[in-house]
Order: structure tokens, then C-alpha cells, then sequence
């Protein structure tokens, strides 16, 4: 009934349509410039400018690339945002994960702005801004909300997706309006049982959506995409079928998940010990939001009780799902965990998929723990892990519901992107109001008009590296592959400063080149080249510090790869005495 009821009316709004289409030619023109995770799985950060005002939609990092030796982490070039600080109104957050709020902390070091965000994201961002001895203004907002940011209205609509509090944003401004979808997938049976707003987002296409920006991460996979209703199955036949202990390792974010793993030991009698700093940081702050409420504190025990339990009686929820080397769980199978020693027929859980790029790692892990003869759990054999992004049948739903004018694919590889636009033009979206943008580009919409300004920002990496903000360039990186690959060595030689002639025997050190007690000759031998070069120098009159060590490190390196075909650094050290 009610369903009808606002159907009509919908309907007997439909001539109010007709006379925005009339003020479309008065309406100001927009931009949309994505300074991260396009082309990319990472580091989302997208900005909305209109009437010389700028709006941030998330500000995350991405995982530095195998080959970026040493990088802690990539976060978005803020060039254009520091450019135009003074005319940036708000930073809003779709969810906590750290491609959208990973770089928070390196944006606030350079410009104040105002953030947005639902609770755990926000409780997350205070933990970082907290570590990073930071303040700034912040407001909490919930699925529902509308707020204004400058000349932006924002409201935020619930979603689903593998953390709580996920948010999509409809944007409406002087310009237009803009639909984010941020990171979601449709589903039917959350945990929480707060299922997304379909319903909103039917409405927000009644009203017309200028430009969609969707999700591309799962649109290669047909169908849909399995509810969390899926993994507390699986979990209830590990849990119904096994007096063992259980050791489940999932991603400390999935707060919901993880209370799902807590009222599973509870019905089965079992306590529940918590391992890993991120996994006890995230579940203090579900407690303090009230995510825990019906959970008594007397389930919990210390880690260094866990001992005292019989196993049937204790579940470990542990951090290192990824085989991060740090990671509780890494240190349980390499025996250096302070309180938890694995035994024969514990079952371990890893309730996760591996992040590309870490397959590896996550195998010499999954080796250890099948040399420890424990069972281990994964997510290929037994579904105790869903994806949190829409598969291709669910992003159909909502291109339907919202109909956007524009459509720009978000949140993808460039292959990702790519399907994405053809999903979109299987539905009848003309190909010529699809937008592939790379980070950097602009997308501009004034009305009926559309433009893309390719590279109108910079879009590039920047690499961060402790507390180095961007000061890695390309030289220092590959310093770092050449290290990796053939090692280093440094000859220290000390010259009477008067006549140039050697103090003392050359010394070689080296690191990461060969294993100097199996190659005793070959150091001699080197050493005799140090020799050779001071003596023709010497006599060649070149005594001055820089021409010597060039001398020494060009000879040393030919010496060096002739013998040994390896390439490292060689770095002379000159002492005049
Ligand atoms: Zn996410
Ligand atoms: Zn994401």
C-alpha cells in the first residue's frame, strides 16, 4: 500500500522535471578531479568543485608495489588541494578502510579541513590523528543525515560492505548532482541486519543523478556477490563439528564478523582471547560505541590465560590474515608467540581473502602452520569469507535505480574501470556519457556539456617512507632495488694527508654480496685492487678525495663483475689522517 502510495506520488511530481531541465543552461559548471584510486586498487580521495568550492570525498593510501623497496605506504599527490586550501569546505568519509582514510593524517599535516565520517570510521581516524599528535574538526554523522559543506548538501545513505557504518554520499550543489556509492555490495542478511537503502537510492534516481561514481572492485564476477549470512553458516559447522581449539584470523575492521565469532563461542561454552594490537585497538572501540553491548565482559580473557583452558573451551580471534610478518598469528607459526604455542589438530581460520600481492607471504604462513600439523581453514576450501564489493548483477541494480546522466566507473584497476563502462553501456548508457578518468583528470559538466581535461592535476604517487613525506625520489628507490639484489660494499681507506700514501690495509666490508668466509680470496683479491688504483693514483697526482673515490669504484666494480658477475653498491670511504 504504502509502496503505491509513494509511486503516485512520484508520479504527480513528474512536471516538476520538465521545468529543471529549463534552468539546466542557469545551473554553474562542475568538476570532478579523482587525485586517487582510479587505474588502481588504493588510495581513494575524489574531489567535487563547484563555485570555487571543493568538496573531498575519502583520503586513503594504497600499499606500495613490490618493486617500491622500503616505502611504508603511497598516498595522493594534495598538490591542488594545497594550492586551493582556502577554498576546501570538507572532507567526507564513506567507510573506514585505509584506501579512504589512510592518508588522512598526511592532509591534515598540510591543510586544515573539517571531516565527516560515521562512527567507527571516525572512531579509526581518531586513533590515527591521535598517534600523529593531530586535531582537527570533526563531525560524526549517521546513515540519513544531511548536512551542508560549503555549497555542498550532503546526505549519507546506508550501505553494505565488509565493515560497519559504510556509507554511499548523494551530493547536491548549485552544479548538480552527484552519487558516490563508495565501497558496497547489496546484502539481504547483514549481520547488523541494517540492509542497504535501496529504497533512497530508487528515490535519488527519481530525482536525477548528474554523475554516478560506483564501485568497479567485483565487476568481473557474474551474479551476486554471497551474504555475510554465508560465513556464520560455515562458522557454525567448524564450531558444531570441533572440540579443538579454534584460532580464527580475520581482518580486525570486520566488526560485525568478529561479534559473530563471539556469540559462536559463547553458544558453544568457549571464552574468547584476543590477540594482535589492531585486532584489540578495533574491539575496545566497538565496545565504546556500543557495538558489543550484548556481549558480557566475562567472555573475554587475557591471551596468557588462554593456557588454562581445555581446548574446547577457548577461541583465539587473532590479527595476520595477510601473513604479515609482525602479525600474531605469523609469530604463533613460527613459534614466537609469548603466550599462545600452537598444537597438533588446533584449527586455524583464516576468515579472509588475500590483498593481491600478498599470496605469497600468506603461503609460507599457511606451510608453517601444515608443518605444525594443525587444520588449517582457508576461504577456498570452505566459505568463511565473503567479499564486501557488489558483483556485476548488483551493480546493475543500482545503475537502474539511479540512472545517472554521467557515469564514471570508481574504484578499480583500469581493467575493472573498464568492464565497468561496459556494464553500464549493456544497459543502454550512451558511450559517449561514460567517463574513464585517470587520477589527475578532470571531468567537467556544465548542463549538457561535458569535458575531460586530461592530467589537469597531478595524479601521481607519493611515496612515503617513515616520516619522509615525498622526499623519495626515484634515485633513492633504485638504490634500494640495487641493495636488495647484490648487496653493498664499502672500502675504507685511510691516506697520510702529506704524501697520499696508504696508512693502513684498505678495509672491505660488505653486506648482502656474498658470505665473506666462503670468498676469503676474492675479498684478498679486491683488496689488491684498492692497492693497484691508490698506487696509479699516487702516482698520477690525482690525490683529491673525489677523483679517488671514483677511481676506486670504478675499478672495484669492473673487478667486481668480471669475477662475480653481480652488480652492487660500492661505496669508498676516505680518511686523510
Ligand atoms: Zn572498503
Ligand atoms: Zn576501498
Amino acid at each position: 500500500m504504502t509502496t503505491y502510495k509513494n509511486k503516485s506520488k512520484r508520479r504527480a511530481k513528474a512536471p516538476a522535471k520538465a521545468i529543471k531541465k529549463n534552468t539546466d543552461k542557469a545551473k554553474p559548471p562542475f568538476r570532478i578531479i579523482p587525485l586517487g584510486g582510479m587505474k588502481e586498487i588504493g588510495k581513494n580521495c575524489t574531489l567535487i568543485e563547484c563555485c570555487g568550492e571543493i568538496l573531498i570525498i575519502d583520503c586513503g593510501f594504497a600499499f606500495p608495489e613490490y618493486e617500491m623497496f622500503g616505502i611504508d605506504v603511497v598516498i595522493p599527490d594534495f598538490t591542488y588541494i594545497k594550492e586551493n586550501r582556502e577554498r576546501v569546505k570538507g572532507l567526507i568519509i564513506t567507510h573506514g578502510h585505509e584506501d579512504h582514510i589512510g592518508a588522512i593524517p598526511y592532509l591534515l599535516q598540510e591543510v586544515s579541513v573539517p571531516i565527516y565520517a560515521s562512527p567507527l570510521a571516525m572512531g579509526l581516524i581518531d586513533h590515527k590523528l591521535e598517534e600523529n599528535y593531530l586535531t582537527g574538526e570533526t563531525h560524526v554523522i549517521k546513515p540519513g543525515d544531511r548536512f551542508n559543506v560549503g555549497c555542498f548538501t550532503v546526505e549519507a545513505i546506508q550501505t553494505n560492505h565488509s565493515i560497519a557504518d559504510a556509507l554511499a554520499y548523494s551530493i547536491k550543489f548549485p552544479g548538480g548532482h552527484v552519487v558516490h556509492t563508495g565501497d558496497f555490495k547489496i546484502d539481504y542478511s547483514p549481520l547488523d541486519g541494517r540492509v542497504i537503502d535501496l529504497n533512497r537510492f530508487s528515490q535519488l534516481g527519481d530525482q536525477g543523478v548528474d554523475v554516478l561514481l560506483c564501485d568497479s572492485t567485483n565487476v568481473m564476477r557474474k551474479g551476486y556477490t554471497p551474504s555475510e549470512a554465508v560465513v556464520r553458516r560455515s562458522i557454525d559447522e567448524i564450531f558444531d563439528n570441533t572440540d579443538r581449539r579454534i584460532i580464527i584470523a580475520t581482518f580486525a575492521s570486520n566488526v560485525h564478523r568478529i561479534k559473530y565469532f563471539i556469540e559462536a563461542s559463547m553458544k558453544h561454552n568457549r571464552r574468547i582471547a584476543v590477540s594482535g594490537r589492531s585486532m584489540e585497538n578495533v574491539l575496545a572501540l566497538s565496545k565504546s560505541l556500543g557495538y558489543l553491548d550484548d556481549i558480557p565482559e566475562s567472555v573475554f580473557i587475557n591471551v596468557n590465560e588462554a593456557k588454562n583452558y581445555a581446548d574446547s573451551k577457548i577461541t583465539i580471534i587473532t590479527t595476520g590474515s595477510q601473513g604479515e610478518p609482525m602479525s600474531a598469528l605469523t609469530r604463533m607459526a613460527y613459534d614466537n608467540h609469548k603466550a599462545i604455542k600452537l598444537k597438533k589438530n588446533d584449527v586455524v581460520v583464516f576468515s579472509s581473502s588475500p590483498i593481491p600481492g600478498n599470496e605469497k607471504v600468506i603461503s609460507q604462513v599457511v606451510n608453517r602452520l601444515y608443518e605444525k600439523e594443525v587444520d588449517v581453514v582457508l576461504a577456498s576450501a570452505m566459505d568463511v569469507h565473503v567479499s564486501g564489493h557488489a558483483s556485476s548483477e548488483e551493480l546493475k541494480l543500482i545503475h537502474t535505480l539511479l540512472r545517472p546522466k554521467y557515469f564514471v566507473p570508481a574504484h578499480g584497476e583500469y581493467r575493472h574501470l573498464v568492464e565497468h563502462a561496459r556494464l553500464s553501456q549493456s544497459l543502454g548508457q550512451s558511450k559517449d556519457n561514460i567517463f574513464i578518468l585517470g587520477n589527475g583528470d578532470a571531468l567537467e559538466v556544465c548542463g549538457n556539456r561535458t569535458h575531460v581535461e586530461r592530467s589537469y592535476t597531478s595524479g601521481e604517487d607519493v611515496m612515503v617512507d617513515g616520516y619522509d613525506i615525498g622526499d623519495v625520489g626515484s634515485v633513492v628507490l633504485k638504490d634500494r632495488k640495487k641493495l636488495s639484489q647484490s648487496g653493498l660494499i664499502t672500502i675504507s681507506v685511510a691516506l697520510d694527508q702529506a704524501t697520499g700514501s696508504l696508512m693502513a690495509e684498505p678495509i672491505l666490508n660488505t653486506r648482502g654480496f656474498v658470505f665473506v668466509e666462503e670468498h676469503m680470496d676474492l675479498i684478498r683479491e679486491a683488496i689488491n685492487v684498492v692497492y693497484n688504483t691508490i698506487g696509479k693514483s699516487t702516482s698520477a697526482g690525482a690525490l683529491d678525495e673525489a677523483s679517488l673515490s671514483r677511481a676506486i669504484k670504478s675499478d672495484m666494480k669492473s673487478f667486481i663483475y668480471s669475477t662475480t658477475k653481480k652488480n652492487p653498491m660500492i661505496i669508498p670511504v676516505i680518511l686523510y689522517v
